[in-house]
Formats: structure tokens, sequence, C-alpha cells
């Protein structure tokens, strides 16, 4: 087929099938990893709190009692009987054991903690922010950030509220993991997500534009079959690519053809015999001959007429004439497949055609149709009829159609003249 072009179809089904995909391809990530990151998030909260709830155990465990401050400027700190300010050990091995930032607030005044400055100075004596006063502090109850800024530093930070034995809120525990680290986490997880989404996309595109090529490769073949049939192209190369499909478009392919036959019976297709027309035949002679001067084969011509014709109209009626006709073409038909074709030409007069084939040749081919004429006997009701023909033959040598036709046509006169039931 000529059409190479991708036609409107192929656009619009790759854009009614692309954009969904993309549109869901992206609404997955952006919900996938929106959904992810909060289950993260929780993840953390769970594991601060834990870690916190850890860490105000075993401060009680080991030095039961409330917290209390002491002295003024140089104030000390204690938990029951035990003085521990300025001693960190308990939360540098919590820091150790979970890599979490740990700070005990005595109200709203860092006591200990295992945050340090740039210098590597903690930085004890530092307050609270007051936002985490107000929720935590005031109202007694633990609660998780997402983002705590200390020193520069943003944190995941959960805050638990230290009370005394008559319940007082006297002061909170700090457990925060650095935001910077979290979101590394949180990317690396969502990394493989983003990938694999964005292959299933490429991969279902793929596969998408290959099934809308072939789809569209073939309906464009249909397009240009349809087309060069509608132009009187009735010999035409079939949809080859359609007619491979098992969907509906191989149904259209094949009425297409259907059509195309129907065509070539309906115009090509003498309706007696079912021999080419002489249309057909004139045209068929035409490819023949241009086809031999190109390749400088040779080809013969032959014009058949049945003798006295008129005669078994007259004796048996026109529907046996019909029948001998029938039955003549079929001679004819079979002695000239594989060699050529053959045309009804007239009335009761066959063009002959011999391709690739000298005079010789096609003589010889010739007396063995006209014996198998002569032979064949047709029945009609309980009659037998038997006809002969006479044939005029000639090699096609450079001559005009006009000229080959004329030549033969002569000899075929010339036959009747001497007596009929003969090839000259
Ligand atoms: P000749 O040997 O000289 O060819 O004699 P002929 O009788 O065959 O020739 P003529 O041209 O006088 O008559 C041909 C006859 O063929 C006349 C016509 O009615 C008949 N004929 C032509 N076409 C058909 C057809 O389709 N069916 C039938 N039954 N007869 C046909
Ligand atoms: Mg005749
Ligand atoms: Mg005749």
């Amino acid at each position: 087929m000529k059409t190479k072009r991708k036609g409107k179809i192929a656009y619009v089904l790759l854009a009614i099938n692309i954009i969904p995909l993309a549109f869901l391809g992206i609404t997955i990530l952006l919900l996938g990893s929106s959904m992810f990151t909060r289950a993260m998030y929780q993840e953390v909260e769970i594991e601060l709190r834990n870690v916190c709830r850890n860490l105000d155990t075993t401060y009680d465990t080991l030095y039961p009692g409330d917290y209390t401050l002491t002295g003024g400027s140089s104030y000390r700190l204690y938990k029951g009987d035990q003085d521990i300010t300025g001693d960190c050990t308990l939360i540098d091995q919590f820091k150790r054991n979970t890599g979490l930032d740990i700070t005990l607030f005595y109200q709203d005044t860092r006591i200990l903690t295992t945050i340090v400055d740039n210098n590597g100075v903690r930085i004890t004596g530092s307050g609270a922010p007051s936002a985490v006063m107000e929720d935590v502090f005031e109202t007694g109850t633990a609660k998780f950030y997402t983002n705590v800024l200390i020193f520069d530093t943003a944190y995941f930070s959960y805050y638990a509220p230290l009370t005394n034995s008559d319940g007082a809120v006297t002061g909170m525990l700090f457990v925060g993991k650095p935001t910077a680290e979290v979101d590394a986490s949180v990317r690396a997880s969502i990394y493989p997500l983003v990938v694999a989404d964005i292959l299933i996309m490429l991969l279902t595109s793929l596969f998408i534009f290959l099934y809308t090529r072939s789809f569209t490769s073939a309906l464009l073949q249909i397009h240009g079959f349809l087309g060069e049939v509608s132009t009187g192209n009735l010999s035409a190369e079939p949809p080859a690519l359609a007619l491979k499909r098992n969907d509906e478009l191989n149904e259209i392919a094949g009425s297409a053809l259907n059509m195309q036959r129907s065509l070539h019976d309906l115009v090509e297709q003498d309706s007696l015999t079912a021999l080419a027309n002489r249309r057909f035949g004139d045209k068929r002679l035409r490819q023949t001959m241009k086809y031999a001067e190109k390749n400088g084969t040779d080809f013969c011509l032959a014009i058949g007429d049945i003798d006295d014709f008129k005669k078994v109209n007259d004796t048996y009626g026109h529907d046996c004439g019909d029948l001998v006709l029938k039955q003549i073409a079929d001679i004819l038909r079979r002695h000239m497949r594989n060699n050529g074709f053959v045309a009804r030409w007239g009335g009761e007069e066959f063009l002959l055609v011999f391709e690739n084939m000298d005079l010789a040749h096609a003589r010889e081919l010739l007396e063995k149709l006209l014996d198998d004429v002569r032979s064949s006997v047709c029945r009609y009701d309980d009659l037998a009829v038997s006809v002969t023909m006479t044939f005029g033959l000639a090699a096609g040598n450079g001559q005009s159609i006009t000229d080959l036709l004329r030549t033969a046509d002569d000899r075929l006169y010339q036959g009747k003249k001497g007596g009929k039931n003969q090839i000259i």
C-alpha cells in the first residue's frame, strides 16, 4: 500500500490512551508518596514516644521521687535524692543506643541535653520554644511536632510533660530526630516507587503506541485499498495487514475484498460462461503485450468461433445454445489454465492468449484443445449435441494490438471459408 502517513485517528487514539495514563501515573505518584510520607512520619512519632517513655521510666526507676530545683543563681536539680545537675550519662547512653537527641527541661529551661552548638558545647540553660510551653507544659499533655527549630536545626520532636507526685508539671522531656535525616530516608524509600511508576507508565505507553500503530496501519491499508478500488483498480493488492488480524478490521478488510471481487465479476466477467469478458480480455491482452515487450518473451493469440452455431440455436433452441457455450467455455478454460487466459470475445467467439509461448507450442496446445471440443458431447434433455470450432492463430511479434487481432481475425475468416473445424 502506498499510504505511509499516520492519519488523525492514530493521534486521537494515542491521546485518549496516553493522557489518562499520564494522569493516573502522576496521581498514583503524588498520592503514593504523600501516603508513604505520612506513614513514615507516624513511625517516627512512635519511635520518639517510645524512647521518651522509656527514658522517663528509667529516671523514675533509678531515682524515685520528684524533680526539684534548689539554689538561686547556681541551681542544682535533684531527682528524688539524686543530684542530677550536669549528669548527662543517662541521656548520652540513650543517644548512643537510639541515635536520637534528648533534652530534659526544668520548667522551660534546658538542664540536660545531648544537643551541642557549633563549638560542641551543650546548649544547656536555653529556653524551650514558647509554642511548646503552651501546648505541653501548660496543658500537661505530650505532643509530637514535625518541625521544631532548635539552634538552626529542624527536628521531628516529641515533648512529654514531667509531673511530680502532686500532679504539678515541673518540666519536660524532649526526644528528637533531625528533619533532614527523616526526609533523607523518606526520599530513599520513595525513590523505588517513583522509578517503578515511571517504568510502568513508559512500558504501558510503549504497548499502547505499538498497538495503535498496528491498528492504524491496518486501517490505513484498508483506506488505501478502498481508494484504489473506488478509482477502478479491481486488481488492487489486498490489505494484508488487516486480513492478518482477528478483530473487526479483519472483517472490514474481508468485506472490502469481497466487494472488489464482486465488482470484478460484475465488470470484468461474462455472466453466462464466467470467463473474462471482452473488456477485461482486452485489458489483460495489453498487459501481456507490455510484459512481453519489456521482457523480450513470446506470446501468441487466437480467435476461435463456434462453427454453425446459429444452427444449434435454430435446431435445439436458445437454452441448448447457452449450455453448449458454457461447456465450450469450460474446455477452453481448462486448456488455457497455466498457459495464459481466455475471454469471451463476442457471441460464440473467444479470444485465447498464450503467454510466454512460441507459435509452434501454441499451435500444439490449440490442436489438443480443438480435439477436445470435437469429441465433447453436450447433453440437453435427451439430445447429444456436438460442435466444432475454427481458430485463427497469430504470434505477437512487435505489431500493434489492432494489427495482431486483425491477422487472427483474417485467419479465422480463411478457416471458415476453407471448410471450418480447423486452425489457421
Ligand atoms: P459460422 O460457422 O460462420 O460462424 O456460423 P455461425 O452460425 O456460427 O455464425 P453466425 O454469426 O451466423 O451466428 C452466430 C449465432 O450465435 C447467432 C447468435 O444468435 C448466436 N449467439 C450469439 N450469442 C449467443 C448466446 O449468448 N447464446 C446463444 N444461445 N446464442 C448466441
Ligand atoms: Mg460461428
Ligand atoms: Mg461468430
